[in-house]
């Protein structure tokens, strides 16, 4: 299940504001109306429920087991700490089988002590993204085992094998991530309009991580369904899957600069290392770009940092979207960027570094009405002319920058090789 991203309540020095107090209240009026309509939505659908369901004791027990083992998968993944931004849990283990085995109304009620022990355990986020979430959870579920429970009538069938039941189960599975994925979709385009459907809706690895979520909550609930005490076997299994997933998430996460998506300077020089020993074990040549915006200084004093940032983000784009997928490029720091081109020769290297310029240089982000560009100057090395190693290699990119700023910026330089001496001549006098 996507979890939509948490910013820690950080509230400024000094001044506390409405928007302060109540987050919510500084969002877009859309995301607004959204968030305020799908938790109404549910607190109408909860209260309407509850008041048709009939409390049967087997249901309360087979609820509180199950609440309790997502319980125990979050305490047990607590310590690991959770990464910034869109995380994904696998917490629909546990959700399924309260849609497909107990009353819908139960489906609408496990996602809020679930939220609860999250906000308070493991990552204190703003309340209405914590509401937003366990309303969506629920309304998900609620249509789910509403669907499921017509479909099959007794959910005790799911335990007699494989067969109609089962598949109506998978079926209703589908139908829970298609919707829980489309509300928190809904939010996240309505939050940032900008963003493309298919980068809120879809990857390929989400896409995975909904299958393993829909076989895993199908399982438990057919083993639930044969014995709840068979719980206690479906707990470790799903435990591991999540603190594997946590791990894989934080791995990530430590690898790429948050503002930018790119890798980090850390993770960037890694990567160069790998390509560099390759290419000295192959003979093959490579080159080292540094690319840094022109007066980005000035971006910020006259636009603001949050427009600076947009730039940063636009240029980081532009640059991935320009590369090969085996190029290396990274955030270095500030407004710089580096990138390795692997079996790149000079030609190719400064074709690649004037392509990217040009692009640069045409790309613009909008500020208040008026369209913001900014350009970028580079320097180019390239290995076993400018240096051997990634040291080398970036003391020469670097020197070649700083000539293309001296010489006016919006350019791309390489270093100054003095020419080679003939053979024989004497080594010219230092100084
Ligand atoms: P030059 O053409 O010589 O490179 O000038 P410059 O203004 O780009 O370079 P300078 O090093 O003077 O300023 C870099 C600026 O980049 C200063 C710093 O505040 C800003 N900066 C660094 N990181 C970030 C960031 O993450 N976001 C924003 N908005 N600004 C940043
Ligand atoms: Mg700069
Ligand atoms: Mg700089």
């Amino acid at each position: 299940m996507a979890v939509s991203s948490h910013t820690s309540v950080k509230p400024r020095e000094g001044v506390v504001t409405l928007a302060d107090r109540w987050p919510l209240l500084g969002q877009r009026r859309p995301l607004v109306v959204y968030l305020c309509g799908v938790v109404t939505l549910g607190l109408v659908v909860l209260a309407f429920s509850a008041a048709t369901s009939v409390v049967r004791g087997a249901d309360v027990l087979t609820f509180t087991a199950l609440v309790l083992c997502g319980a125990v998968c979050i305490e047990a993944t607590r310590r690991l700490g959770m990464p910034a931004g869109v995380s994904r849990d696998l917490l629909s283990a546990w959700w399924l089988p309260v849609a497909l085995l107990l009353p819908p109304v139960y489906a609408l009620l496990a996602p809020i002590p679930l939220q609860i022990l999250i906000q308070k355990r493991v990552r204190e986020t703003v309340l209405y993204r914590r509401v937003f979430s366990s309303a969506a959870i629920g309304l998900a579920g609620y249509v789910t085992s509403t669907l499921f429970h017509l479909g099959v009538g007794d959910p005790s069938e799911l335990t007699i094998g494989v067969g109609g039941p089962i598949l109506v189960a998978i079926g209703c599975a589908v139908v829970f991530t298609v919707l829980n994925t489309g509300l928190i979709a809904v939010a996240a385009h309505t939050a940032d309009p900008e963003s493309s459907w298919r980068e809120v809706l879809w990857d390929r690895e989400s896409l995975t991580l909904d299958v393993v979520e829909l076989c895993l909550g199908v399982l438990v609930a057919v083993t639930c369904g044969i014995g709840l005490p068979l719980l206690l076997l479906a707990l470790p299994p799903v435990v591991l899957l999540q603190r594997s997933l946590l791990h894989a998430q934080l791995q990530a996460a430590a690898r790429t600069d948050a503002k930018t998506g790119l890798l980090n300077a850390a993770a960037w020089q890694r990567e160069a290392d790998t390509e560099i020993g390759r290419a000295r074990r192959t003979g093959e040549t490579l080159a080292l770009l540094i690319i840094d915006i022109d007066h980005f200084k000035r971006v910020n004093d006259n636009h603001g940092h949050l427009i600076g940032d947009q730039v940063l983000i636009g240029v980081a784009a532009m640059l991935r979207s320009q590369l090969r997928d085996y190029d290396v490029v990274g955030r270095f720091g500030g407004e710089e960027f580096v990138v390795l081109l692997p079996r790149a020769d000079g030609v190719e290297a400064r074709r690649v570094a004037e392509r990217l310029r040009s692009r640069i240089a045409r790309m613009a982000v909008p500020v208040d009405e008026v369209m913001l560009s900014v350009t970028v100057s580079t320097g180019v090395a390239i290995m076993n002319v400018h240096g051997d190693d990634l040291i080398e290699l970036l003391a020469a990119a670097d020197l070649a920058l700083y000539r293309a700023k001296e010489l006016g910026r919006d350019r791309v330089c390489l270093p100054v090789v003095p020419p080679a001496r003939p053979p024989g001549a004497p080594a010219a006098a230092p100084g």
